[in-house]
């Protein structure tokens, strides 16, 4: 073990490096190339002081990881949430490269975050925070060279400070450095709803792979944030009774099914949390995963389905809309009790592939109708899925470790055939 391997070393870096392992394993992946893999290309840690509107000032700790930019720029969001570390961000960057890879997008993976509780902030201070992190932040970012996006805790009028500042220091508008941006200033249509879009899309398709009904699912949604608002929002209009979804804070329950647009328009005016919404009954975040249902999304944080619950979950298809939301004990619990697990790198990959519609517009300056994005992303998302499910035929292995490998792969020959520098 290298010692930048120790520094990195928390539970989600060392998730995403046994997935890592054994999908290299399998493989047959080149040892060297193994060794440079499972740790980042690089990794940036800044300081970032804010003015608060007290007048104090406080440090808050940011990270940039870049884990591979053997395929093109790298590409991944940026979280503000109390509990990011450089591990979390550098597991969080390489799930984004096998992410990339296996949809195909000429980018590689990278994440950035600071740690701390954006919902604590003012608006000013929020904005304050994100233009010093990314000044900070800024000899790594381009839009050849890294490319930001929102993820947990962060948003399209974060995006829009980060493009702003970028484009003040370089002398002119650079929309392309950044994704998930509002409309006004280069952002793309579809891109807010994008990663719930793909959500269902594979769904729909595992589905039909195992003979399901849509009007016949129930479904529980953990998180109703971007993913999990736009996931049980699309999956409701699709037809499927939504029983349950939560926030932080815990949930909301009803065996009838919840009227999900009425609960979302309640939430967005701020009644929160979304217990206060008065629709259904109070259920906490751990019974909500033990729901029976036909469908369990994930769409919070990581390992949150552990050896410790995995075999209470009781739903047929787990779709992690959440980035490593299952450790990997979870993992062989659920393969045993048949659940039809998709991995978050194919399941969650609309996000991202909307983004390199947009930067891909924004480079053009040359922009599509709504219905082509969809359309694109669906045509994409799907054979992604159909691809790995092919291959995870093939080769006997599980869904998550089929996408693993097929990313993983498509990394190690770009490696190879591009050689080591010097
Ligand atoms: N944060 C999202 C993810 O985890 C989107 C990243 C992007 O669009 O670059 O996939």
């Amino acid at each position: 073990m290298t010692s930048l391997y120790q520094e990195l070393e928390t539970q989600t870096f060392r998730l995403a490096v046994a997935q890592f392992e054994e999908a290299a394993e399998r493989l047959g992946l080149d040892g060297n190339l193994r060794e440079r893999l499972k740790l980042p290309q690089r990794a940036l840690i800044v300081s970032v002081p804010v003015r608060m509107d007290d007048g104090n000032v406080k440090v808050f700790p940011g990270y940039r990881v870049q884990h591979d930019t053997s395929l093109g720029p790298s590409k991944g969001g940026v979280r503000f949430h109390p509990d990011v570390n450089l591990g979390e961000v550098a597991a969080l960057a390489m799930w984004m490269t096998w992410k990339c890879a296996l949809a195909g997008l000429p980018y590689g993976g990278a994440k950035g975050g600071v740690r701390v509780a954006p919902e604590k902030l003012s608006r000013a201070e929020l904005q304050r925070l994100t233009r010093r992190y990314t000044s900070e932040i800024l000899p790594l970012l381009g839009p050849e060279k890294d490319i930001p996006a929102p993820d947990v805790g962060t948003n399209a009028q974060v995006m829009a400070w980060m493009m702003d500042t970028y484009s003040q220091e370089v002398g002119y508008a650079v929309p392309g450095v950044v994704t998930g941006k509002p409309l006004a200033i280069g952002g793309s249509l579809g891109r807010e709803d994008a990663t719930g879009r793909g959500v269902t899309a594979v769904i729909l398709e595992v589905l039909r792979h195992l003979g399901l009904e849509i009007a016949r699912t129930t479904v529980a949604v953990q998180g109703f944030g971007n993913v999990g608002m736009h996931t049980a929002r699309i999956l409701h209009e699709a037809g499927a009774k939504v029983l349950a979804v939560s926030d932080a804070k815990g949930g909301v329950y009803s065996s009838r099914g919840l009227d999900i647009p009425t609960l979302r328009s309640r939430y967005q005016s701020h009644v929160r949390p979304l217990q206060e919404c008065g629709m259904g009954e109070f259920i906490s975040n751990d019974d909500l995963l033990q729901l029976e249902c036909t469908i369990l999304v994930p769409a919070a944080l990581s390992e949150q389905i552990t050896e410790n619950n995995a075999a209470r979950v009781r739903c047929r298809i787990l779709a992690e809309g959440a980035n490593g939301p299952t450790t990997m004990a979870a993992d062989r619990i659920l393969e045993e009790n048949g659940v039809f697990v998709i991995p978050d790198i194919l399941a969650n990959s609309g996000g991202v592939i909307v983004s390199y519609f947009e930067w891909v517009q924004d480079v053009q300056k040359y922009f599509w109708k709504e219905q082509d994005i969809r359309d694109r992303l669906h045509e994409i998302i799907t054979a992604a899925f159909q691809r790995t499910l092919a291959f995870s035929q093939a080769k006997k292995v599980s869904l998550r470790m089929a996408a693993l490998m097929s990313g993983i792969d498509k990394i190690g020959q770009a490696h190879t055939v591009r050689g080591l520098y010097p």
